[in-house]
């Protein structure tokens, strides 16, 4: 059986396990716009903090995201795309986004470094409940 909550082993998995172990924390919906994944809306994980940011390719900084929300998010911040989500009208699910950002958090303060994205994360929980 793997060990997918070993650090080490997590860096390693592959695009496709990353992506099921991603669905299987979060559900098989996108937690910005609120749909069910299917053959056409296609699931994908997005980055909480972005990589040109400082964002790490940890588990804990991927959230389920349908390709459509990955690309128009581009960089913008968790808490700016959920107030566009909420413009367009979608039903993001806050309470997860909320939860990611948390865990991430925690993450960062259990392994330490990641001076940027903590400093990134931060800034948006200050402004959390978005
Ligand atoms: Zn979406």
């Amino acid at each position: 059986m793997e060990r997918v909550d070993d650090p080490q082993r997590r860096t390693q998995l592959n695009r496709a396990a990353r992506l099921a172990v991603v669905l299987d924390r979060d559900g098989a919906h996108c937690l910005w716009c609120g749909r069910g994944f299917t053959t056409l809306i296609r699931p994908t994980t997005d980055h909480l903090v972005p990589r040109v940011k400082g964002g790490p390719s940890w588990l804990e900084n991927e959230v389920a995201a349908c390709s459509r929300c990955n690309n128009d998010r581009g960089h913008r911040t968790p808490v700016d795309w959920l107030a566009e989500c909420d413009r367009r009208g979608w039903a993001p699910d806050r309470a997860a986004i909320g939860e990611a950002l948390l865990r991430f958090r925690a993450a960062i303060h259990d392994r330490g470094g990641q001076r940027r994205a903590a400093t990134y994360l931060d800034g948006q929980l200050r402004r959390w409940p978005a």
